[in-house]
């Protein structure tokens, strides 16, 4: 007997589960079927939990350096398996959330493997060797999420190779590591392990590290990663062939014309994210499969109209807030609900290494590209009281606005909590507000958002602290 359904959404990630609250709202029938846990990669195995290790970080640096604020506080130490029963008690907790949230909205869960079937319906291999079960959906939602990409040569392996997935389990810190890729989710290890004392080198192909960002950006965490003792190599190709494994890890990478030799007890891989496109029944669709990621509109159908996919297995910005606002586009798309496209040029970024990353926006050279003559503001935490207060005052706001109209284009920052200030920017350019609109926003004092209204200023060589 097969059960109907509204939307069936294969993969209960942030994207998936959101989608199933939303269709929920809408009145639509919905089920989602998760071959592991509820809460995807950014429960388990993202977000969360790396944020929960970096935490712990933060604290154990800032209790390191407590005599700077008057706190005596002589033999600081950590326990890393307290650290992780934090971590997991975190995720736990959300976990439970999120599977009162689903039960709450009557969204029916299936534990197994969803797969579509010539007929459009969906198989479920249910966990546990329960058997099978036929769901017929109206339309289906795929929010089947991604997995760590390696490189040939450097797959996981129990010992000394790790992915994000290997080393959020670790149940005690090496004493040096090798992080191969230094974009987002290198930068945030590279910072927490060397917050705990781990020696930490990563090797970057571009020419600076988290590439994407704003170039004054990268400059500047990569001068404060170093200035806390990471060693950065970039312009640098690993040779996967030359790893070799005994009381550590040592692998070659091309550096300046030479290979270069580095050492250390194990390796992390961090080269991006493979989307989960296998084993789900595409071949038995006209869905249209990219080099590596499912080709939708912009609101997320695919070239079968009543086959949606969101989330990491698209492609695009891999971010959590990104998988669920596209879950709710699609979810009001097919039930005919009003909505709106997502632009990603108006999709926050952030980076959690210490201090932070946050950006929105064009980058500089990206407003340049698209013809806009550009100016920017710039303003330093270092004039900001209240970063004199925290003790961080590393890092600076940067605006970037557009020539004569001083509408705001982009905005980058690095420095303490600046993740928690990005969205003040981000509201600026979704309400296509200038420099102007923002300078003349009242920026309570002290705090570390006047920052932002002295950039604003700066763009015009009107701040006031500098
Ligand atoms: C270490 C790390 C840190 C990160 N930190 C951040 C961060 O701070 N902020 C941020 O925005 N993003 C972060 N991300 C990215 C974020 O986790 C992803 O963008 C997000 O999880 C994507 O959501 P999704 O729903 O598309 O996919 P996923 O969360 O990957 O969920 C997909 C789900 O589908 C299930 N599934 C797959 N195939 C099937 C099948 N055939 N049948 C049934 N179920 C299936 C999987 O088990 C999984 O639960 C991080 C990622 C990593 C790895």
């Amino acid at each position: 007997m097969t059960k109907e359904y509204d939307v069936v959404i294969i993969g209960g990630g942030t994207g998936g589960y959101v989608a199933a609250i939303r269709a929920s709202q809408l009145g639509l029938k919905a089920a989602v079927v998760e071959k592991g846990k509820l809460g995807g990669t950014c429960l388990h195995a993202g977000c969360i939990p790396s944020k929960a290790l970096l935490r712990s970080a933060e604290v154990y640096t800032q209790t390191k350096n407590a005599a700077q604020y008057g706190i005596l506080a002589p033999e600081v130490s950590f326990d890393f398996s307290k650290i992780q029963v934090r971590k997991n008690e975190i995720t736990d907790r959300l976990f439970k959330g999120v599977q009162h949230l689903l039960k709450k909205g009557k969204i029916d869960v299936y534990d197994g493997k969803g797969s579509i079937l010539q007929s459009k319906d969906v198989l479920v291999e249910l966990n546990n060797g329960e058997g099978e079960v036929i769901l017929s959906p109206k339309n289906i939602l795929l929010a089947t999420g991604s997995r760590p990409r390696t490189l040939p040569g450097l797959e996981a392996d129990e010992k000394y190779v790790m992915t994000s997935d290997e080393a959020l389990q670790m149940e005690e810190l090496p004493n040096s590591i090798i992080i191969v890729g230094g974009g987002v989710i290198g930068i945030e290890w590279a910072s927490m392990l060397m917050d705990f004392g781990v020696q930490v080198t990563v090797i970057e192909y571009a020419d600076r590290i988290l590439p994407t960002e704003d170039k004054d950006i990268s400059k500047e965490i990569q001068r404060l990663m170093k200035k806390k003792g990471v060693k950065i190599v970039t312009g640098a190709k690993v040779l996967p062939e030359t790893l070799e494994k005994g009381e550590g890890v040592s692998i070659k990478a091309e550096h300046k014309g030479k290979e270069t030799p580095f050492t250390a007890d194990k390796l992390l891989v961090s080269v991006g994210r493979q989307a989960n496109t296998e084993g789900i029944g595409l071949e038995k669709t006209a869905v249209e499969l990219g080099p590596v990621f499912i080709k939708t509109n912009e609101y997320y159908q695919t070239d079968e109209p009543n086959i949606y996919a969101i989330g990491d297995v698209i492609g695009g910005l891999q971010l959590a807030h990104v998988a669920s606002h596209e879950g709710i586009i699609a979810i009001e798309h097919m039930a005919g609900a009003p909505t709106k496209a997502l632009d990603p040029v108006l999709v926050p970024k952030c980076v959690y290494c210490s201090p932070e990353v946050a950006s929105v926006g064009f980058t500089e050279e990206q407003a340049k590209e698209k013809g806009y003559e550009v100016k920017a503001g710039k303003f330093s935490f270092r004039a900001i009281g209240k970063a004199l207060v925290f003790g961080e005052c590393d890092g600076f706001v940067k605006l970037v606005v557009e020539e004569g109209t001083n509408k705001l284009l982009g905005a980058h920052m690095v420095g303490p909590h600046v993740t928690d200030m990005i969205t003040e920017v981000g509201l600026a350019r979704v309400l296509d507000a200038t420099a102007i609109d923002i300078a003349h926003t009242i920026h309570p004092h002290p705090t570390l958002a006047e920052a932002i209204g002295e950039a604003a200023l700066a763009v015009d060589g009107k701040e006031i602290h500098a």
